[in-house]
């Protein structure tokens, strides 16, 4: 076996974190029965202590010993979409620490979709908690170099498992009963989720959380580049010379607040150099490159990222990168 490898089961079964690849994004890992470990996990990455981490398993057997109801629903759901990005917010049991759950009577769990993490998981013998391994409120990191930089002076080893594929974070969906709520949008679309319990005759009913204290972490900011995103959605502002632009943006980039809900607010210098983000026109592979492309972008050093959404930008299939740019934006307009 592979000497990295070795070192990260090492390092997790001393209690360490460490950053583990997923084919979501990039984790930053620790056993669930190592207080003393999550604790570091919401030290390092700057993590308020309301924003619950989701917990990784290997098994389904593993998932039934993190919460008290395993229902068919939970059953049909699991096995078609696991392993996936698909986070079950459920009952939690009393396995599962308060730390972990910020105090919340459920837990998130997901079977991530990566040789390696499911191989840490299945030799360690222990779930582990991971959330993205970024700073709070910073853009998720999508390969092991993402990690480093991220964490340089926190010395935490990273194992190596390529890019992600997937490069937005999980669906999170919470299940209570036969009611569902997507509290955050992924690559598994509302849509898939009927489809799946339509055919297995489970019945079921979705409703829209309007209830943040559901979702606690889900900040109006989040995911924010080094240099501030500007999104324009707007027709009339994308058909606006340059210089006009500029000055719209200058003025409202000012007007921003330092920081929001605790996430600062990433500001301008100056607007005079403008880098495009280029996506594909593909929502797979756009969500694959977002994270990654952000970061390329902000090391050019422009003074503003900027991004153009297009008529072509909408349904189901993109609801899940325009969260997420969404969030990241300093500015949309
Ligand atoms: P991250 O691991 O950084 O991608 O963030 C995990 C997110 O999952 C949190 O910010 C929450 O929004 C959501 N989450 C995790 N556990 C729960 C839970 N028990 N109830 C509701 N949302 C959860
Ligand atoms: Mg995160």
């Amino acid at each position: 076996m592979d000497s990295d490898y070795e070192k990260a089961l090492a390092l997790l079964i001393s209690g360490e974190i460490i950053g583990m690849p997923t084919e979501t994004v990039y984790g930053l890992a620790g056993r669930v029965d190592f207080p003393s470990a999550i604790a570091k996990i919401f030290k390092i990455k700057n993590r308020p202590f309301f924003d619950p981490l989701i917990v990784h398993v290997s098994s389904v057997a593993m998932a039934k010993g993190l919460t008290t109801t395993w229902t068919s629903m939970i059953d049909v759901l699991a096995h078609e979409f696991w392993p996936g990005p698909l986070t079950l917010v459920l009952p939690k049991s009393s396995f599962v620490s308060d730390l972990i759950t910020a105090g919340l009577g459920t837990v998130g769990i997901r079977m991530p979709k990566h040789e390696l993490a499911l191989k840490l998981i299945r030799d360690l013998g222990a779930p582990l908690a991971a959330p993205s391994a970024n700073k709070f409120g910073r853009s998720s990191p999508t390969t092991a170099k993402h990690v480093q930089s991220e964490f340089k002076a926190d010395s935490v080893f990273v194992l190596d498992g390529g890019p992600c594929e997937v490069g937005l974070e999980s669906t999170v969906l919470l299940v209570d009963g036969k009611d569902l709520s997507i509290l955050r949008a992924g690559k598994v679309s509302k849509s898939e989720i009927e489809k799946v319990l339509t055919a297995a005759k489970i019945p079921f009913s979705f409703s829209e959380m309007e209830n943040h204290k559901a979702s606690p972490g889900h900040m109006k900011h989040h995911y924010m580049p080094a240099i501030p995103l500007l999104l324009i959605e707007s027709p009339q502002i994308s058909q606006l010379p340059l210089t006009d632009l500029k000055k719209i943006v200058s003025q409202k980039m000012n007007e921003l607040p330092a920081e929001i809900q605790g996430v600062k607010i990433i500001k301008p210098q100056s607007v005079d150099n403008f880098v495009e983000l280029s996506l594909s026109a593909d929502p797979t592979l756009s969500a694959r490159q977002f994270y990654s492309s952000l970061r390329d972008c902000a090391e050019t050093k422009a003074d503003v990222i900027i991004f153009y959404k297009k008529e072509f930008h909408s349904g189901e299939n993109w609801e899940a990168l325009f969260d997420r740019m969404r969030k990241a934006a300093s500015l949309v307009l």
